[in-house]
């Protein structure tokens, strides 16, 4: 097994996940995960099913690169090519902290080209916040994940969007306790066939997006 094994990184150059469509999608390892995220072993759909197996063999470092050679991959990537960052795990840095210096090197890759994640990293602690933002300011769109539609309004503070999860019976629209207009996933409402017919999660936007809970 290899040595360092939190610093491989896995791109598929096209998913073959009927949701996400045929784009570029990448896997970060288990250790990236924060503690605090309220999906881990209860509905983080990661692990389950075949790309558990995947997350497994990367966590393990048996798949992937290291941080340099995920980034070129990234850096090589066709200009204007939608990705998504983190099938499974989160940002670079080792639970509730980000890897600063990673994320920066990351969002240079990125430059020309429009990629976006999700994470669970908590935004008021270690500057996680402040980097997110630079983030998406610098065109690499990073959505802060929310557990409710209060948890929502607090992480909106922050400047990043926001996603969130509801019950499975959320209406399609709505609104935060705060006022912040709300949107079910157009995937999950049959509007779109994918992530890579819609990419609202990697474009700057005001309305929080909400995903049902299956
Ligand atoms: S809102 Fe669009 S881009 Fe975001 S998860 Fe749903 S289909 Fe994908």
């Amino acid at each position: 097994m290899r040595t360092n094994v939190e610093l491989r990184f896995h791109l598929s150059p096209r998913s073959r996940n009927y949701k996400t469509g045929p784009i570029p999608v990448s896997t970060s390892p288990r250790t990236t995960c924060p503690k605090i995220c309220p999906g881990r072993n209860k509905w983080c759909y990661a692990e389950k099913g075949p790309l558990s197996w995947h997350w497994g063999k990367v966590s393990k470092g048996i798949r992937g690169d290291t941080w340099k050679d995920f980034t070129g991959k990234i850096e090589a990537l066709p200009v204007n090519q939608a990705w998504r960052f983190a099938q499974a795990g989160d940002l670079p840095g080792c639970g509730n902290r980000v890897d600063k210096r990673k994320l920066s090197q990351l969002v240079q890759s990125n430059q020309g080209k429009r990629g976006w994640t999700y994470t669970h990293k908590p935004p008021h602690m270690f500057g996680n916040g402040a980097a997110i933002r630079e983030a998406n300011k610098s065109g690499f769109t990073i959505n802060l994940s929310a557990n409710s539609l209060d948890h929502a309004d607090k992480l909106s503070r922050y400047g990043s969007p926001v996603v969130v999860v509801v019950p499975a019976d959320h209406p399609e629209r709505s609104r935060t306790p705060e006022g912040r207009p709300v949107i079910v996933c157009p995937e999950q409402t049959g509007r779109v066939k994918s992530c890579a017919k819609c990419l609202l999660c990697q474009k700057p936007r005001k309305p929080i997006i909400a995903f049902r809970l299956h």
